[in-house]
């Protein structure tokens, strides 16, 4: 209806490469203090990477997708957080939809 185009936002998991919609997929940012989280409203400043799952998430550091796709070494300390705020987002997601 506005003058907007709707682009269908097609993102592309950095652990297997599926691709999907921005909403199916959890965003991971980079922010300005160069920390790397969990980003359950997809709309924090920074550079962002998609994973479909914790297990893609996994395999993205492995391989060092995870670095290259937001430019920055991420430590245990921190995957460890993001892998936690992930699943309880996927947690949240499966129980509480009405
Ligand atoms: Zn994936």
């Amino acid at each position: 209806m506005a003058g907007v185009s709707s682009v269908r936002s097609q993102r592309s998991c950095i652990g297997c490469d599926r691709q999907d919609s921005k909403k199916e997929l959890y965003r991971l940012v980079r922010t300005a203090e160069g920390d790397v989280q969990f980003d359950p409203t997809g709309r924090l400043p920074g550079r962002g990477a998609y994973v479909c799952s914790l297990d893609c998430l996994m395999a993205a550091r492995k391989n060092r997708r995870l670095e290259r796709a937001l430019r920055v070494t991420v430590d245990d300390r921190s995957l460890d957080r993001i892998a936690q705020d992930l699943s309880r987002a996927a947690c949240a997601a499966t129980s509480s939809e009405e």
